[in-house]
């Protein structure tokens, strides 16, 4: 599963990626809830001419659907299995939108629901979903020129990746990015419940036990507090540059 301006769509349990050759670099991006890593990698790729995967995107389609089929989130056995029979792709459909299909229903417009987003770190603390998840991931990555985003892209699923960021900003400014968000789908949710949920999110990604959410050895910390997402990219493409000219 991927997306990019090469390929019209990727699945992550299909073979499509062959015509690719490994050109181009791994770019692999982390970074916390609500930091602007979604949008700005996916600028990054844009630019770049790479695919781009948002790996998120692939624990919140799952979160969807253990919810829809009443799987105890808890039981890291039962989402394994869950993971194991799903069918997840992903279609660009404008610069900065993505349909995703679960075995072939469009779930585009749930996956961020407050559902979703207050279950989705739970489900990804499953250590066997994950071990699925990640192979999906590398043979994504196996023709290079990606950028991957995600909460263990340097640690875990790319470790020799050609350039890593880790992407940061303040809790507050996260927090209000998320409310922003929120709006603009037209879910007016009052501050203190985003921050809770923010807040909660943050606390299971860093301090779970398997591919906790951590700066990766050798990833160059870009802290976008004070920059606006085209700054964010600008600040991305220096640091690719940097990479590409040595
Ligand atoms: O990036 P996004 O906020 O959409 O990710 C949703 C959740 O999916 C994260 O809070 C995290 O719990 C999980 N996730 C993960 N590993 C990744 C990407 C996302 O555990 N590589």
């Amino acid at each position: 599963m991927g997306q990019g301006n090469k390929t019209k769509s990727l699945s992550a349990n299909s073979k499509q990626f062959s015509p690719l050759s490994r050109k181009g670099l791994v770019i692999a991006i982390d970074g916390p809830a609500a930091s602007g890593k979604s949008t700005a990698a996916r600028l990054l790729a844009k630019r770049l001419g790479y695919l781009y995967l948002d790996t998120g995107i692939m624990y919140r389609a799952l979160t969807w659907k253990a919810l829809r089929d009443k799987v105890d989130i808890k039981n890291s056995k039962a989402l394994s299995e869950l993971v194991k029979g799903t069918r997840i792709s992903l279609k660009p459909k404008s610069d900065l939108n993505i349909q995703v299909y679960l075995d072939g229903k469009d779930i585009t417009s749930f996956i961020r629901s407050p559902e979703v987003n207050k279950y989705v770190s739970l489900v990804s603390t499953a250590g066997g979903l994950r071990k699925v998840m990640v192979a999906q991931q590398r043979e994504i990555a196996r023709c290079g020129s990606l950028v991957a985003e995600g909460r263990d892209m340097g640690t875990v699923v790319f470790p020799r990746a050609d350039v890593k960021i880790f992407l940061q900003a303040s809790f507050e400014e996260r927090a209000k990015r998320r409310w922003k968000e929120n709006k603009e789908r037209g879910l007016s949710l009052a501050t203190e419940e985003v921050e809770a949920e923010l807040a909660n999110r943050d606390r299971i990604d860093s301090q779970r036990k398997t591919s906790p959410l951590r700066r990766a050895k050798g990833a160059i910390v870009i802290d976008n507090t004070h920059l606006d997402i085209p700054e964010t990219v600008e600040k991305m493409w220096e640091v690719v540059g940097k990479k590409i000219k040595c």
